[in-house]
């Protein structure tokens, strides 16, 4: 800031650096959805999405880490490691930026890229200022927080908020397969998932969303259904089905066609609520599961989770 005096410069950078994100790219899909690349002061970016639904609603899809060190096989962001977490200022401004580009969030989910609850900190700030009357003033009840599944994450949130919706990638509830298409399996198996869901439910008697992202052959078999409907028992809970978005890299397929037809069917004839998520932003690798084409700049170790 040349233009101010030697001594106002000189105060003003006692303060601190100006950490500040920008737009780097800008990608429209001709469907609708706007993918941004942000570029963070340290030299890293971080993609965040702006998907609008057949009722014109906007949901932004936000980044809490710059990678990711939860590894889900099926995703883009597992292959790029982590780098760090995201500053309150950091995830705020995703929406901020999204909102110059004339794209006004009156949903938040926070299903980009990272995994929420390892930087529950940070996110309960950015959530207090999405949330505040001054700030964007979006209710609870349209952010969404989805988690690969940490219990302890989970438990936190709801013992100290807040208290938002809260969605579980579950992907399947076949023990065994679970462990190998997402490491968290390991250490938060699927009866304590369901205990810390259980709990949350307990808090904010609300319903629970667990995603599954079908590939064509992986997780759609009948025992899938099976392992579902006997997870979903007793948990007041919604089964989103997300047709898998290509990732070349990765060893999967799409899900044929009538796949996840029958297999919703199978899961609405157990008795469960059903519902698919819309295909959006494939064209400019927005969807679910593909953020992350730029790289991350160095690995630091991933976060530790005490569980
Ligand atoms: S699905 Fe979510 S938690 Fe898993 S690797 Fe991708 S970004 Fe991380």
């Amino acid at each position: 800031m040349s233009d101010l005096p030697e001594s106002e410069r000189s105060r003003l950078s006692a303060f601190g650096e100006p950490r500040v994100s920008r737009v780097l790219a800008s990608h429209p899909d001709p469907d609708g959805t706007l993918k941004l690349e942000i570029g963070l002061f340290d030299g890293q970016s971080v993609e965040c999405v702006m998907l609008t639904d057949y009722e014109g609603r906007k949901t932004a899809c936000l980044s809490t880490q710059v990678g990711c060190p939860m590894a889900c096989a099926f995703c883009k962001t597992g292959t790029l490691g982590f780098s760090r977490n995201l500053s309150r200022a950091e995830i705020v401004e995703q929406l901020y930026h999204l909102k110059t580009q004339g794209q006004q969030a009156s949903n938040v989910v926070f299903m980009g890229m990272g995994e929420p609850l390892l930087n529950l900190e940070e996110l309960r700030a950015a959530i207090a200022v999405i949330h505040h009357p001054d700030g964007l003033n979006i209710s609870l009840r349209k952010i969404t927080i989805s988690t690969c599944g940490l219990c302890k994450g989970i438990r936190d949130l709801a013992d100290s908020g807040p208290l938002v919706r809260l969605a579980v990638s579950l992907t399947t509830a076949d023990p065994e397969l679970r462990r190998r298409l997402m490491p968290v399996a390991a250490s938060n198996p699927l009866p304590e998932l369901k205990k810390a869901l259980l709990y949350y439910q307990e808090k904010t008697q609300d319903r629970i969303t667990l995603e599954a992202a079908i590939m064509g052959n992986a997780n759609s078999r009948p025992e899938d259904v099976k392992a579902m409907v006997d997870f979903c028992r007793g948990l007041k809970a919604q089964v989103n089905l997300i047709p898998w978005n290509p990732v070349p890299e990765l060893p999967f397929s799409e899900p044929k066609r009538g796949q996840i037809e029958d297999f919703e069917r199978a899961l609405t004839d157990a008795g469960l609520t059903v519902t698919r998520r819309m295909r959006r932003g494939r064209g400019v690798s927005g969807a679910c599961g593909q953020l992350g084409s730029v790289k991350p700049r160095s690995g630091e170790p991933a976060p530790e989770e005490d569980d």
